[in-house]
């Protein structure tokens, strides 16, 4: 009867169980290095610097289109510094298609307004907006560091960086004491602390010598003078993002989990960078998309629904003189994008048989979206049949992705937009804990899972 059983039911593995010692071991390695790149790619900015840093160090370099470019040829091209093609060229035609891995390096996080400072009761502060989908209960009283740059009158660019090192200060908004938050406290969660009362703690000493109104605000506008040579109305030509100032640890007691900001979706972009770094003179050109905007619905020049992609790509066809429309129609996409890992704390919201689980591998998803499958690219069969055969053959440990139970809620990904140009295309990633927090939570197997599951992509025929 179990024979039988085995023979006819699907049946999901933990991954620690399918891979031996060995595998094991490359999966740690793999995951120290991603735990090093997240600690650096702290913004869509530093994530694309990073990515690049490191495409230069296995032989990529900027994509001229002028200049020839031949089967085995590693190139990139990055737009406005936070929307990072790659792509290693195949020896077939790219008219037969490519294999596209596309992640995106935009998280959820607090940017600052354009014009962002003020003093308040001798308190300096920053305005924020917040960026991307946050709970907002769940920034206040954390640190937070500083990232982005100011783009001066002149044409020139200072980037900021305050908090990352550990000699420097970290910035705080701050919360109601328990003792006087009866109100608050009665509110809903999602309304108990108002979009405009994240305000960013800046400084709280009067500039020396000075008298009146704003001698605090002041001395932190002449401390930012002194370290970036700005004055406030350089603030609305500025992109000043607060993110956590957690570091990337591991953790349970078995050290199987990584703690991270920006997990979502930098987990994924490591995962297709180090497969495409890995990737030499493949049959097909392969492609690693690592795209901003995401999380504010993929707009903007570097949004995935940008021309951006089409005029790198239709630089690669010209180069062979291919309708893009033709490599398009026989590409295939895979939408690395993380998904909701099942909370056993949490069960009431997902369908247990068909939402991701930690230590399961990389999650496939069919669709995604919300109320009835609503504004998501649903693979067809056909696709999922594919992308099942490249994992198989390859030994990647996947399992099945739904984000939640139908009517729970929903998200969606960037893989709509790639299946609109005529991509096939399907969503797989890895599964997250406390998705969109500031400090989510992946399984390093999952993590490793991802990579493989990139590398036998760009490696399908
Ligand atoms: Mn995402
Ligand atoms: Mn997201």
């Amino acid at each position: 009867m179990s024979e039988l059983k085995d023979k006819l039911f699907y049946k999901q593995k933990h991954v620690h169980d399918v891979l031996d010692e060995a595998e094991r071991e490359l999966s740690e390695a793999y995951c120290a290095k991603y735990m090093d790149y997240l600690q650096k790619a702290r913004t869509e900015r530093l994530a694309a610097r990073e990515a690049i840093a490191l495409a230069e160090k296995y032989g990529f370099h900027e994509f001229d289109r002028n200049a020839p470019l031949k089967a085995g040829d590693k190139i990139y091209r990055c737009v406005q510094g936070k929307l990072l093609l790659l792509a290693v060229m195949g020896t077939d035609s790219l008219e037969k298609g490519v294999n596209l891995c596309a992640a995106h390096i935009d998280s959820p996080r607090l940017d600052l307004k354009q014009i962002p400072l003020y003093e308040d009761h001798e308190l300096a502060y920053f305005k924020t907006h917040y960026y991307g989908g946050i709970r907002k209960y769940q920034w206040v009283t954390i640190p937070l560091e500083l990232h982005g740059v100011v783009a001066l009158a002149d044409g020139r660019t200072v980037d900021v960086n305050i908090g990352a090192d550990p000699a420097d200060p970290i910035f705080y908004v701050s919360d109601l004491l328990p003792h006087l938050a009866a109100k608050q406290s009665e509110q809903p969660l999602g309304k108990a602390i108002p979009g405009e009362k994240l305000n960013i703690i800046m400084g709280s000493c009067p500039l020396k010598g000075e008298e009146g109104d704003d001698r605090v605000k002041l001395g932190v506008m002449k401390l930012l003078n002194e370290k970036y040579g700005i004055t406030e109305e350089d603030f609305l030509s500025a992109e000043i993002e607060a993110v956590p100032a957690y570091p990337v640890r591991e953790a349970g007691l078995d050290r199987s989990l990584i703690a991270g900001y920006g997990q979502d979706d930098r987990v994924c972009a490591f995962a297709e960078l180090q497969a495409i770094y890995e990737t030499e003179n493949p049959a097909r050109t392969a492609v690693c998309i690592l795209a901003d905007k995401e999380e504010i619905g993929s707009v903007g020049v570097s949004g995935m629904m940008s021309e951006a992609f089409e005029c790198f790509m239709g630089d690669l066809c010209d180069k062979q003189g291919v309708k893009l429309t033709h490599c398009f129609e026989n590409s295939l996409c895979v939408s690395a994008d993380v998904t909701n890992a099942f909370d056993p704390t949490w069960p009431e919201v997902s369908e247990v048989r068909n939402n991701s689980k930690l230590n399961y591998g990389v999650a496939i998803a069919k669709f995604t979206g919300r109320g009835g499958k609503s504004g998501s690219n649903d693979a067809s069969a056909e696709t999922m049949g594919r992308i099942r055969r490249i994992f198989a053959e390859a030994n990647v440990a996947w399992q099945y992705a739904e984000l939640g139970k139908v009517d729970e809620g929903g998200g969606g990904t960037v893989a709509c937009y790639m299946g609109n140009r005529n991509i096939a295309t399907v969503d797989a990633g890895t599964p997250v804990l406390s998705m969109h927090s500031p400090y989510e939570i992946t399984a390093k197997y999952d993590c490793y899972m991802t990579y493989k599951a990139m590398k036998a992509v760009y490696a399908s025929k």
